[in-house]
């Protein structure tokens, strides 16, 4: 179906992984990718891991995603965060990752103690949110500091078919409380998948998203203007909004017969 594209990106967590489980078809498509010379890049909302732990992560359950391949969220949002909005002090709901690669952006980390004076608030996945530190939060989006959200993936797929907690969910939470919209940074914004197709040096007409995520892969990369293919792993959920991927499929090798060289 694809033969005339001349590049590929795929989405990483739930396409090829999930947590420390590889996907069915995952290792056949990632070696295809590579025997064929397939132009690829992965771009991932993932906000706790920067592109070389996440290849790290990926080399211990057996999966060579290549070096310099993965366009990581949390390896841009530093960039992101200075042409949008310049430098001055943050408060970020998130990893240490996330908050060291905001500070490497040039903006100051604010405490939840300090919440009052931050500029930007950022919210992505934060395994160790308190009541005290989402209050923290929504009370200063509520104030007037400018609120930047990482992603609107509101559930981590696990292996099991199950989920946890994504980190559009807290940004909700923030939404609710402090009766503001945020701004989104990652997928489906046209950011990630735009530093994706400049670095392949491909319009976005001539390129394939790859992807499990109806909101963010599917709509993201349509708007875009690439074409897509859903993985549907997990059916539809809640809130998705209502688009057609090119092409679904419910498991990798059925992607396979349409890859350019095949
Ligand atoms: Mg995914």
């Amino acid at each position: 179906m694809f033969h005339d594209k001349k590049a590929f990106v795929f989405d990483l967590e739930g396409v090829f992984f999930a947590g420390d489980e590889v996907m069915p078809g995952g290792r056949e498509l990632m070696r295809a990718i590579k025997a064929r010379n397939l132009p690829h890049r992965f771009i991932t909302n993932i906000s706790r891991s920067t592109a070389a732990e996440i290849r790290a992560h990926m080399a211990g359950i057996g999966l060579d995603p290549g070096e310099n391949l993965i366009v990581a969220a949390l390896d841009r949002v530093g960039s992101f965060l200075r042409k949008n909005f310049g430098s001055g002090r943050a408060y970020v709901l998130g990893t240490d990752s996330l908050k060291r690669a905001v500070a490497s952006g040039g903006f100051e980390i604010l405490g939840p103690e300090e919440e009052e004076r931050a500029d930007v608030v950022l919210v992505g996945l934060d395994e160790d949110l308190t009541y005290r530190t989402l209050s923290a939060a929504a009370r200063a989006v509520s104030r007037g500091a400018r609120f930047v959200a990482m992603n609107p993936d509101v559930r981590l797929p696990s292996e099991d078919g199950s989920f946890s907690l994504g980190g559009g969910a807290i940004v909700a939470s923030v939404r609710a409380a402090a009766g503001r919209e945020p701004v989104f940074f990652g997928k489906p914004e046209p950011f990630l998948f735009e530093e994706a197709l400049e670095e392949l040096g491909v319009e976005a007409g001539h390129a394939v998203m790859v992807g499990d995520n109806l909101r963010t892969d599917i709509a993201g990369g349509e708007k875009v203007g690439m074409a897509t293919v859903w993985v549907n792993r997990w059916g539809v959920i809640a809130g998705d909004p209502d688009v057609t991927a090119d092409l679904e499929v419910k498991t990798l090798d059925e992607l396979m017969p349409h890859l350019p060289g095949g």
